[in-house]
């Protein structure tokens, strides 16, 4: 690990895209069942400890638990649990630098912190995130109509989207990113609610047309639209989500002047990159992969940064439940963009006053002007 930039060591950061934590405790399952995007550990009896996420946790989180680096993962996991969720929690939040986390509510709320809650334990802002295909399927679980529902989501979203900064889209995990860029008319928004309804509990939205009515009513309200792209869980078609899908849906959008977030990217975050040099409303992230990629996350950051501006790419951990998380994003973007400018200066290929500069506008500006925070 190389020294921090003095000011990207300090840089204050907005997390624009994240979850809630876990404040029960967690043992050696739990926890690595939290770590990656895994649905089972200890694959035929090997550890995912043994990947570049665990090395981080034992480089990078052992200290903030009083323990040396490179600890074996038993006797972290014995500290952590001698600690306590609650002091756990407190020492990986307040020591990020992050003032602002996004949060999106929207996946298993009932395990993890509301936002109120988040914000009060993290000691910093948190704001609301809508997931508008939860939104959707609240609305069909509270028994609308297939005429009924283009105005009942709309009074929904309405009400919950009072204090939102943004709305998230899940279409990649449903349907895939091949969305067209054309606004479904009103019929079509009644046929796809009548057969989205026809088939019933638990109305999990998978429908192409109201995917889009959703992300066209969020584009309507002017909120910023996220979406999820690139890695995730198992649930996700990886090969339907690559951002260039998207080109057709960003070039019927690129007027309307309201950003349009990719999330996460990888392994696509040059083609992420791309569309954020080329189309004026997008920008990106590379999200949930600095923290799994440990110390490759660099590489994964400066492949971004080739073709992204400075003033198209945000900051964001995607932390999930799990208090490590926050801090080895956090601390990872820092040491991607800290020796990506590191190797400029040294190049002479911008001044002091640059990387000062291009720092604080992924690390905060962005996000701060896109979400009008
Ligand atoms: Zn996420």
């Amino acid at each position: 690990m190389t020294a921090l930039l003095d000011f990207v060591a300090e840089l204050p950061l907005v997390d624009h895209h994240c979850h809630g934590v876990r404040i029960s405790g967690l043992d050696r399952l739990g926890f690595e069942q939290l770590l990656t995007e895994a649905d089972t550990v200890s694959p035929l009896g090997t550890s995912l400890f043994d990947s570049l996420i665990g090395l981080a946790v034992r480089e990078r989180c052992a200290p903030l638990l009083d323990l040396p680096k490179h600890v074996p993962a038993d006797e972290y996991l014995q500290r952590r649990a001698e600690l306590g969720a609650a002091e756990v929690n407190r020492r990986f939040l307040r020591g990020t630098g992050i003032t602002d986390y996004l949060l999106d509510g929207g996946f298993l709320p009932e395990s993890l912190t509301a936002t109120p809650e988040f914000a009060e334990l993290s000691a910093a802002r948190a704001h609301d995130i809508v997931r508008l295909e939860q939104v959707a399927e609240d609305v069909f679980r509270a028994g609308t109509t297939g005429a009924g529902f283009a105005a009942d989501f709309a009074a929904e979203l309405d009400r919950r989207t009072a204090t939102a900064v943004g709305v998230k889209s899940v279409a990649a995990y449903r349907v895939g990113l091949e969305l067209s860029g054309d606004r479904p008319g009103p019929s079509e928004v009644t046929a796809a609610a009548g057969r989205q309804l026809a088939r019933g509990e638990p109305f999990r939205l998978a429908d192409e047309v109201l995917h889009r009515h959703l992300i066209w009513a969020g584009l309507d309200r002017r909120l910023p639209v996220q979406f999820h792209v690139g890695y995730g869980d198992s649930d996700v078609d990886l090969h339907r989500c690559d951002p260039l899908r998207l080109t057709g849906f960003l070039r019927a959008t690129r007027d309307l002047g309201v950003p349009v977030l990719l999330l996460h990217n990888y392994p696509f975050h040059r083609n992420a990159a791309y569309l954020a040099q080329v189309f004026e409303h997008v920008f990106a992230d590379v999200g949930l992969i600095t923290h799994n990629a440990g110390l490759r996350a660099p590489a994964i950051l400066a492949e971004t940064l080739e073709l992204a501006p400075f003033g198209k790419l945000l900051f964001s951990t995607d932390a999930f439940g799990l208090a490590e998380l926050y801090h080895l994003g956090a601390a990872l973007f820092r040491q991607g963009l800290s020796d990506f400018l590191r190797a400029g200066l040294a190049a002479d290929a911008l001044s002091e006053v640059d990387a000062v500069r291009l720092a604080a506008l992924a690390g905060h500006e962005n996000a701060t002007r896109i979400y009008r925070l």
